[in-house]
């Protein structure tokens, strides 16, 4: 792992960059936001997150000539067959805004029983540009949507991604409670077992 002590972090969402970093910390690896390399940020084209997170790792890698690691993740409705999915971030269009996504989710399932619905998270690390074996390790984690946002914490639909055994939305979690239950965490421990492996 000693040749990956520093990462670029190929997004510039900044509630994404904070948990990263957050995790990261724990196992000495210094994460670089591409921001500070002035990367331009690449179109996102792909059905599957998986595809979209290698292209965005790729994409930073090149211009670094550092490692890099992407995550894509989105969150996924039952009801609507996974939507918004990998569209989460620009549910509602362009400019993208959480506010507007939120909106459009509740209006869409406000008359829907079910309102089960699960983050997913791929994250995925290239040791350079060209690296044909990237590190790939995925996280999903369960909930449903609520009508009525709770929690000022997080980001995106957190206000209303409600854990029914804790009696709380995403938002209303610590954020070291979050990084240890959600899908990014889950996704990123994964991938340091594999890196220590
Ligand atoms: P990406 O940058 O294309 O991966 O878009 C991810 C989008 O999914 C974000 O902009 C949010 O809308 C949503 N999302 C992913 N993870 C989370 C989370 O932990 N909390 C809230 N929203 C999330």
């Amino acid at each position: 792992m000693n040749n990956l002590r520093k990462l670029v972090i190929a997004t510039g969402n900044v509630g994404k960059l904070r948990e990263i970093d957050a995790l990261l910390e724990r196992f000495n690896i210094t994460s670089l936001p591409q921001a500070i390399f002035s990367i331009p940020e690449v179109e996102e084209p792909h059905p599957t997150f998986i595809e979209n997170a290698l292209v965005k790792a790729r994409h930073a890698s090149r211009h670094t000539g550092l490692p890099a690691l992407a995550d894509d993740s989105g969150i996924c409705v039952n009801a609507l067959q996974g939507a918004p999915g990998v569209y989460s971030a620009r549910y509602a269009g362009e400019p993208r805004s959480d506010q507007r996504n939120n909106q459009k989710l509740i209006e869409t399932l406000k008359n829907n029983a079910d309102r089960s619905a699960y983050y997913y998270c791929v994250i995925v690390l290239l040791r350079h540009a060209e690296d044909p074996q990237p590190i790939i390790a995925e996280g999903l984690w369960h909930g449903e949507i609520i009508l009525e946002p709770r929690g000022e914490g997080g980001f995106g639909y957190d206000p209303y991604f409600f854990l029914p055994e804790l009696n709380k939305t995403a938002a209303e979690l610590q954020s070291d409670e979050k990084n240890k239950l959600s899908h990014r965490g889950k996704a990123l421990a994964r991938l340091i077992e594999q890196l220590q492996r």
